[in-house]
């Protein structure tokens, strides 16, 4: 197929969508991989916003710009097996030469030298043209939609219950703030460990896009009817979610003047950037448009102070009973900053629930089917259940996210593995493609916010145990190590989850293309990958991570 005519079934801005089927554009497997998966990540049954290039987590961009998409799409259908592509921010800039078993593509993603490293000075150059913000999976193609959060929603809601509520969310309810690309997994997390859910937006179409997604039951845009509903639903044990239109402030504000405190309350509004993702108390989102526009500097204030106002209450909640914790968004430190001087007296999720599994090399491992055919994630399924029978817990998931997820683009499946699945799941999706048991290729990735990939000191290496929070040679190290590995593709960013400034985070993907190149990087990659990140936590002194360091072979003199 020509360029041309590949571009104008594929790529018309802003129609994006991948090929499926097993026909290849590209001259392999690795490098139809990565095409495939950018295309995937701006579908507009993924993206939150193609138009911009936004895939999700207020203005994570795939590429930066649709010229920009356009070269890189050239690079990779004509990219050859002993070459690699150089990204930077979003934009093609350099070929180099390597081999077979080294990365197709190397991404680097809103890097900035730390003094300079800040919101304005990152706009600065975006407005310039020079750079674009990546968060995690948009800049790096891995991005799977909603599903790629739900399983982990679902195991810090659960965490959280088993933590809190003795093990049962039944007649609890869960508020949080912001049904976005990320947000909109809530909902359905929560009714999925039984709790009835309210959720707050101030963008109704991003709440209408979680009903069509069918991971929200219900759209209100009454306070009191929304109440009532879920009143109702906590009452008689109905593990219902309601999406509210409003701002988040107002309705923590109305639900405390009525005494509805919730059991649990989070947020996951786009907090991290208090220009171009919260939307300020008080304002239209219409008026929020033209003001960040016009004065983004008032626009900021009128953000932070509405956060302060937030986590006040918060705070608030806190006191009458609610369980609360920070999700990941940076919320405290932004309403810190606004003048909240207490924010940080709630928890992150990870000190919360998640660091026990990071000390296990647990992280968000995740799959896409090439082919487009869901049946070939069903088969992966099947097999993952044989090949861990006493896996209960994964089996119980992938149960329920077979009944409950409904694909988003190329179908795709989401799983928290540790040390020693993962390399034993990729080995058996590579046999799967060998064998011909799926139609096509199965590409391996994860998020960024994993065990041993990530420094973000309100957040993954929130309260580490040896005060390591800030030192982000760790995920330095875990690039190098998945590049050496042999992963398909690999990524740096800057600012992802919680912004310009608060962290540093590695990526990398792998192509199970059922062959033995793919085998050989997939025993390397899927082993060094989690063991970076039982290291991590070893040498901050987790009595766990030192256990696994031994049980897994992994000490040394
Ligand atoms: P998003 O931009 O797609 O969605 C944010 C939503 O917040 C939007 O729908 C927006 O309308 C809404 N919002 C903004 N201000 C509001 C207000 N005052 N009241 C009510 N709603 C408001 O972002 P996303 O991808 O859903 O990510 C949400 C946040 O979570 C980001 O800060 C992201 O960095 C962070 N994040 C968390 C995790 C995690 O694991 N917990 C992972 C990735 C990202």
């Amino acid at each position: 197929m020509k360029f041309s005519e590949f571009i104008e079934k594929y790529a018309t801005h802003p129609q994006y969508h991948a090929p499926t089927g097993i026909e290849l554009h590209a001259k392999s497997w690795q490098t139809e991989a990565p095409l495939r998966m950018l295309l995937n990540n701006l579908d507009t049954r993924v993206a939150e916003n193609p138009d911009e290039l936004v895939v999700y987590g207020g203005t994570g961009q795939a590429a930066r710009n649709p010229k920009a998409l356009l070269q890189i799409i050239k690079c990779l259908l004509e990219l050859e097996e002993d070459q690699s592509l150089l990204i930077q921010s979003g934009k093609a800039v350099g070929i180099v030469r390597s081999h077979p078993e080294s990365p197709r593509v190397y991404i680097a993603n809103s890097n900035l030298v730390p003094a300079w490293a800040t919101w304005d000075h990152f706009e600065k150059l975006k407005k310039e043209g020079l750079m674009m913000y990546g968060q995690m999976t948009a800049g790096s193609w891995i991005y799977i939609g909603s599903q790629g959060i739900l399983q982990g929603t679902f195991e810090t809601f659960a965490a959280c219950g088993a933590k809190y509520f003795k093990g049962d969310l039944r007649h609890k309810l869960i508020v949080s703030g912001g049904l976005g690309g990320m947000g909109g997994a809530q909902p359905l997390a929560a009714t999925m460990t039984g709790a009835t859910f309210l959720g707050v937006d101030v963008d109704a179409e991003r709440i209408l896009k979680r009903v069509e997604s069918g991971y929200l039951d219900h759209i209100s845009y009454s306070y009191t009817e929304a109440i009532a509903l879920i009143n109702k639903a906590k009452n008689t044990g109905n593990a219902l979610s309601v999406g509210l239109v409003g701002d988040i402030g107002d309705v923590l504000e109305l639900m405390l003047n009525d005494q509805v405190i919730p059991d649990v309350l989070t947020d996951q509004t786009s907090a991290h950037d208090p220009l171009c993702g919260y939307v300020p108390n008080g304002i239209t989102l219409e008026a929020a448009r033209i003001l960040r526009e016009v004065a983004p500097e008032k626009y900021k204030q009128l953000s932070m102070k509405s956060m302060a106002r937030h986590v006040g209450l918060m705070l608030e909640m806190k006191n009458r009973g609610a369980t609360v914790f920070d999700y990941g968004n940076n919320l405290r430190e932004m309403a810190f900053q606004g003048g909240e001087k207490n924010a940080y007296d709630f928890n992150g999720f990870i000190p919360e629930f998640i660091r026990p599994l990071f000390c296990d090399g647990k992280g968000p491992f995740r799959w896409v089917a090439l082919s487009g055919d869901p049946e070939d994630i069903l088969v992966t399924d099947k097999a993952l259940v044989e090949a861990f029978p006493n896996n209960h817990q994964m089996i119980a998931w992938l149960q329920k996210a077979e009944k409950f997820v409904e694909f988003q683009g190329l179908p795709a499946r989401i799983c928290w593995l540790g040390m020693g699945e993962r390399e034993k799941a990729g080995l058996l999706f590579n046999e799967l493609v060998k064998n011909g048991k799926v139609k096509a290729p199965i590409v391996i990735g994860r998020d960024h916010l994993d065990c041993g990939s990530v420094a973000s000191p309100n957040r993954e290496t929130e309260k580490m145990l040896d005060g390591s929070d800030a030192i982000s040679d760790w995920p330095l190290l875990n690039l190098m190590a998945n590049t050496g590995g042999g992963a398909t593709w690999v990524s740096f960013h800057h600012g992802g989850g919680v912004g310009m400034g608060y962290s540093q985070h590695a990526g990398m993907v792998v192509v199970a293309d059922g062959t033995q190149r793919a085998e050989n990087c997939i025993r390397r990659v899927l082993h060094n990958d989690p063991a970076s990140g039982i290291f991590r936590h070893n040498d901050a002194g987790y009595e766990k991570a030192k256990q696994n360091m031994k049980d897994f072979d992994l000490e040394f003199k």
